[in-house]
């Protein structure tokens, strides 16, 4: 079984998401679905800060935290708020290829040196700002990842629906992902 799935029609779409906002994000962004209009947000999405994604959605649709990754391990208040007070049941857990947050020690050099050059940064500051904050941000495997991620925040939010997903920045597509 293959493990990213292309949502390239509704049939695609696994049978626990169809009819869920889950599903809809796939019809809206993968398969150009016209714009609801909506006036409170169905969803919440976590996905990385990288610059290369772009999601069609409508407007109000979702609640959006964007952190490195997708690692939303140290953004829980943000979660049980967007749940307790936003209202929302369902999470999508968006990774991506050639995510920077994939071996981060590799670039390790070039994070001190820009640190020091572009922020003005002591050297030694920089050094132990990586080596504190780069175990936690460190993420293995993008699909991996995101997977472990889904599985943590359904055992923290039991009644919340998670769905981990794959962006790929060369086609700009969602997938979703066999687990
Ligand atoms: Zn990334």
């Amino acid at each position: 079984m293959k493990r990213l799935v292309e949502i390239k029609t509704i049939g695609d779409i696994f049978p626990e998401y169809k009819g869920t906002p889950i599903g809809l994000l796939l019809e809206y962004h993968n398969l150009n679905k016209k714009l609801d209009k909506y006036s409170q947000a169905q969803l919440l999405i976590g996905m990385c800060m990288d610059n290369r994604k772009h999601l069609r959605i409508p407007d109000n649709f979702s609640y959006i935290i964007r952190a490195g990754g997708a690692n939303l391990r140290y953004s829980e208040f943000k979660i049980s708020y967007a749940i307790a007070v936003g209202g929302v049941r369902y999470i999508v857990l968006i990774g991506h290829n050639k995510c920077g947050m994939v071996n981060l020690i590799a670039r390790k050099e070039q994070f001190i040196k820009g640190l020091v050059e572009n922020a003005g940064w002591e050297k030694e500051w920089a050094e132990e700002h990586f080596m504190h904050f780069a175990p936690m941000f460190e993420i293995g495997n993008e699909i991996d990842f995101v997977i472990s991620e889904a599985k943590r925040l359904r055992l923290r939010y039991p009644k919340i629906t998670v769905a981990p997903m794959l962006y790929n920045v060369d086609n700009s597509k969602l997938h979703l992902i066999n687990e």
